[in-house]
């Protein structure tokens, strides 16, 4: 089908948020499905829906592709036939599919309000004040990395200042890779992979220190920095640090036999605690790869625990390792509503909720991303 290109004014709407209008609200389950299918079936290869681990059932049941937001944004460049990508995800994601996108496609987050609290942690004004501080401190050489959850913004300047993304299942190549070039790394927003990632690593714990980026010179002194080979910015997920070692010593209390996996997100205390790590990737693998009869607690968000255990059983037993569940609410912003209304909207030839990386920023991400994507 024929979509029409954005208008003027609407390009100079990108980026705002645009209230979900009154028409999609109080829809029932039923009439929600049927117009979610008729228009998925109008747009045909128009569009591309990429739904993330952590969407609900009610939009990742129209997802084309589904996964991890590196491999989403993969999948997404490979169908260079659709002129838009329609990323039920959150914010940083649509950056970084907008990123790697092919020349002419639009991206769009059915909720611009779906942010990340870990991303939001590190903002660019704040590094460039850390970077500032460390040169005045005579901190030289070091090379900046980033979790792939961060602001296009924050990826752009590692890409500038020499540095690389890195996902929760490739940070130990990262990470080796950037301390072949420098004898420092600053490893943001996420402190707890980073740290997980350079223990397991064989970095000793002494050997890394924590920026906090609301303290002069992030809280520490310039000796703890000039000894410091990985600099951690005071980052973290409010998903994934709500596991507890006594959840998983409940765990196995019950289920002496079973094995706990958890995401690299969780704290230090939570990934020594447990059995295994992995990325939602390799949690996936591993849980469906295991023999019948495997009993897993596992420490990662709701959704994709709630789907795995669904899809593996009855041979096997998931549960999640908080009996209270770990919801990502800003992930759950999007709705089926959202997603109806996007899709209508662009049959009508409008585009909501485009996210667009300024051209400067998305060279330096795509620089940056480009190094991940040679490292491994
Ligand atoms: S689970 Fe955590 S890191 Fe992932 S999108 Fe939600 S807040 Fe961000």
């Amino acid at each position: 089908m024929d979509v029409q290109l954005l208008t003027e004014h609407e390009n100079a709407q990108l980026g705002t948020r645009q209230p979900l209008p009154e028409a999609y609200l109080g829809l029932s389950d039923e009439e929600m499905d049927a117009r979610l299918g008729a228009a998925r079936a109008a747009l045909g290869d128009a569009v591309v829906i990429l739904g993330h681990h952590y969407q609900r059932d009610e939009v990742i049941r129209f997802a084309d592709f589904t996964g991890d937001s590196l491999r989403l944004s993969r999948q997404a460049a490979t169908r260079a036939d659709a002129r838009y990508i329609v990323f039920c995800g959150v914010q940083f994601m649509a950056e970084s599919a907008d990123v790697l996108a092919a020349p002419g496609q639009q991206v769009i987050l059915p909720d611009l309000a779906a942010g990340c609290s870990m991303a939001d942690m590190a903002t660019i004004d704040q590094l460039e004040t850390c970077w500032d501080e460390l040169e005045a401190a005579g901190v030289a050489g070091v090379l900046p990395v980033t979790y792939i959850n961060s602001a296009a913004a924050i990826k752009a300047f590692c890409g500038e200042h020499g540095g690389a993304v890195c996902t929760s299942s490739n940070a130990a190549a990262v990470l080796a890779w950037g301390w072949r070039r420098a004898a420092t790394l600053l490893m943001l927003p996420d402190q707890h992979l980073g740290r997980n990632t350079a223990c397991a690593m064989g970095v000793p714990l002494d050997e890394m220190v924590v920026w906090d980026p609301d303290e002069p010179l992030g809280g520490l002194t310039p000796d703890a920095l000039a000894r410091a080979r990985l600099i951690l910015w005071k980052g973290h997920c409010s998903v994934h640090e709500r596991f507890t070692v006594a959840q998983i010593d409940r765990f196995r209390a019950a289920h002496p036999d079973g094995r706990v996996i958890v995401h690299p997100e969780c704290t230090f205390d939570v990934v020594q605690a447990a059995d295994e790590t992995g990325s939602t990737e390799r949690i996936v693998q591993r849980v469906t790869e295991s023999p019948a009869g495997s009993v897993w607690a596992v420490g990662t968000e709701i959704h994709l625990v709630s789907r795995l255990a669904r899809q593996v059983a009855p041979e096997r037993t998931v549960v999640t390792l908080d009996p209270f569940g770990c919801l990502c609410s800003t992930m759950f912003r999007v709705s089926p509503n959202h997603l109806l209304w996007v899709l209508e909207s662009l049959i009508e030839g409008r585009v909501h909720n485009r996210v667009v990386v300024p051209e400067g920023r998305k060279r330096w991400a795509r620089v940056a991303l480009d190094r991940m994507l040679e490292i491994t």
